[in-house]
This record gives structure tokens, sequence and C-alpha cells, in this order.
């Protein structure tokens, strides 16, 4: 009837590479280092997804190895995922999130990156929960050489 999924993810993060979190594109002087578009947050919950659904994780679906996949548009391999899950005859029920980011603040950008992950989750947007958080200056986050994204996802049949 649920099945539940958890997902994490980190990037490095470099100069010349644009900042895109739940698909939202956040002015910054640095950005996500990867293959795709680096979306860390998009990723988190793909994986949280094809966790539930105990098909293995996001490398193995889209190869970074794949040219297919380069620069990818994050939010179409989470639509793809949300079509299989509907596929194997479930629904997104809901969706909580951490983002951990030392610079900027999200704030702001919240309401977006909720908006653009329910209309790729097909949920209303109060399904999609997407707290903030720094990394109180330890560690990778806090030096700001990283951003992380943490999900957890419940599926429900449909
Ligand atoms: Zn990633």
């Amino acid at each position: 009837m649920f099945r539940i999924g958890i997902g994490h993810d980190t990037h490095r993060l470099v100069t010349a590479r644009p900042l895109v979190l739940g698909g939202a594109v956040i002015p910054f002087e640095r950005g996500s280092d990867g293959h795709s578009d680096g979306d860390a947050l998009t990723h988190a919950i793909t994986d949280a997804i094809l966790g539930a659904l105990c098909e293995a994780d996001l490398g193995v679906h889209f190869p970074d190895t794949d040219p297919q996949w380069k620069d990818a548009n994050s939010m179409q391999l989470l639509g793809r995922v949300v079509w299989l899950a509907h596929e194997r005859g479930f629904e997104i029920a809901n969706v909580d999130c951490n983002v951990m980011l030392e610079r900027p603040k999200l704030r702001e950008h919240i309401d977006a990156m909720r908006e653009n992950l329910a209309k790729a989750l097909n949920v209303e947007i109060g399904c999609v929960s997407i707290k903030a958080k720094t990394g109180e200056g330890l560690e990778a986050v806090g030096r700001g050489e990283a951003v992380t994204a943490q999900a957890v996802v419940l599926l429900r049949q449909s």
C-alpha cells in the first residue's frame, strides 16, 4: 500500500556554473559542479523515489558516462522517475527535504522550488516541504564548498 524512500546528494560548488536547486536558478557567484545541471535537491528526491521502488539509483538509470545526460535538466529526469512510479501503480503522497547550503539564503526561493517540484511530482504544493539549513561554518557545506540535499518520499498505491 505504501512505500518509503530516502535520498541524499552532494555537489561541489565551483565558479562559472549556475546554482540550480529544485529547478530554480539561484543567483550566486558559484554553482554546482556535475555532469547534469547539478540540481542536488532534485537528485535527492529522484533517488528517494527510486529507493521507494527498490529501483537502484540515479546513476544506474541516467549514467554520467552517457553523453545523452550531459547538462541534463534534472527536472526532466525526475519526471521520468515519477512516470516509472506511476507505471508501477504508485503516486507521490508527500516529500520532505533538507537543503544544506552556507550561502546564499534560500528562503525567498523556497516557494518557487516547491512549485516546480510539485508540478514534476504531480502533487499539490502542500505535499512538498523544503527546509533550508546552513553548515554552521563546519565541514564542506559550512566552508561554502558544497551543497547537500536530503529527501524522504512516501509513495501510495494509486
Ligand atoms: Zn547530483
